[in-house]
């Protein structure tokens, strides 16, 4: 029962099914969004991080995963039309990471767009779009169904950015991949004895280092009841992970069109100010001291 009051709350959530939204069409794409509750709202996601304009909180400490070893806990995956979407059962929690208690993970999706060559994640770093984006979606533990999307702090998504790495194979990706074609067509789902855990697909992260901000869910209605996590570096998957998305799941049938591109533009800030940890401002503080570095040496120079 309590899965089944997951599921529907899920769909409720992320992807509202009979949707009268989509990515792929002019009459329904995100540029109509904003007559959807909430979709023109001040505080959007996902937004453009600039991290020169981040300020640093240092109250921003690590993570606890709960369940995110357990290969048990993936029960599902399934291709909704609009997205890829891997169901949890029961147990996987997280807390820390600055949030205001337990959340627990009801499911992790993706967005993509066509190919290696092609970004399709949703938030950007100075700017800089990835190829594809991984949400973990948490709901504060001793909220009910209606309360988690109207409470400021009701959904905490945990996003990884990911980059192709020509070098190097992914096996948990390669797994993950692996059941794309088992779930091509829109609706079908997956029941498979999955032998992969959450923590093989994100292994690479540190996730010390992460950027934080308030926003919205990145579909409609686009509840802004979101504790944003952006960690700083990617995972990194082969070009045939990539690929794989962006030819082996279609968004319709019979027509059978490659699902790609499901991704919402950067929306303004509106003033909100985005927080890093500790240890992800080193990176930036590095950077500024090599320059300053540059200077003085270029500055030697010209006097020479
Ligand atoms: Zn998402």
């Amino acid at each position: 029962m309590k899965t089944i009051i997951f599921l529907i709350m899920l769909t409720f959530l992320a992807f509202p099914t009979g949707s009268d939204w989509c990515y792929s069409s002019p009459e329904c794409g995100p540029s109509t969004w904003s007559s959807t509750p909430y979709c023109n709202g001040t505080q959007q996601s996902p937004v453009n991080i600039i991290t020169s304009a981040t300020t640093v909180n240092t109250s921003l400490g690590s993570f606890n995963f709960i369940g995110y070893s357990d290969a048990s806990k993936l029960s599902h995956i399934t291709n909704t039309g609009e997205a890829v979407i891997v169901y949890m059962s029961d147990g996987v929690v997280i807390n820390g990471g600055g949030l205001s208690g337990n959340y627990t993970a009801l499911q992790f999706h993706l967005h993509w767009g066509n190919g290696t060559s092609s970004p399709g994640s949703e938030h950007a770093i100075d700017g800089q779009r990835y190829v594809m984006e991984m949400h973990i979606v948490h709901i504060k533990q001793g909220l009910s169904n209606l309360e988690v999307a109207k409470q400021q702090k009701g959904i905490a998504v945990l996003s990884f950015l990911i980059d192709v790495d020509k070098s190097n194979s992914n096996s948990a990706w390669d797994t993950l991949s692996s059941y794309l074609e088992t779930i091509s067509l829109p609706g079908s789902v997956n029941r498979t004895n999955f032998t992969l855990s959450i923590s093989s697909l994100i292994k690479q992260v540190n996730t010390t280092k992460y950027y934080r901000y308030h926003g919205s869910l990145t579909t409609p209605t686009c509840d802004e009841a979101v504790t944003w996590t952006i960690f700083q570096s990617p995972v990194l998957v082969s070009p045939n992970v990539v690929n794989a998305f962006a030819s082996k799941v279609f968004r319709d049938n019979p027509a059978r069109t490659p699902l790609v591109n499901n991704y919402r533009p950067t929306q303004n800030l509106n003033g909100r100010q985005i927080q890093v940890t500790q240890s992800g401002s080193q990176k930036a503080a590095a950077s500024v001291r090599v320059s300053l570095l540059g200077m003085v040496l270029l500055s030697l120079l010209s006097y020479r």
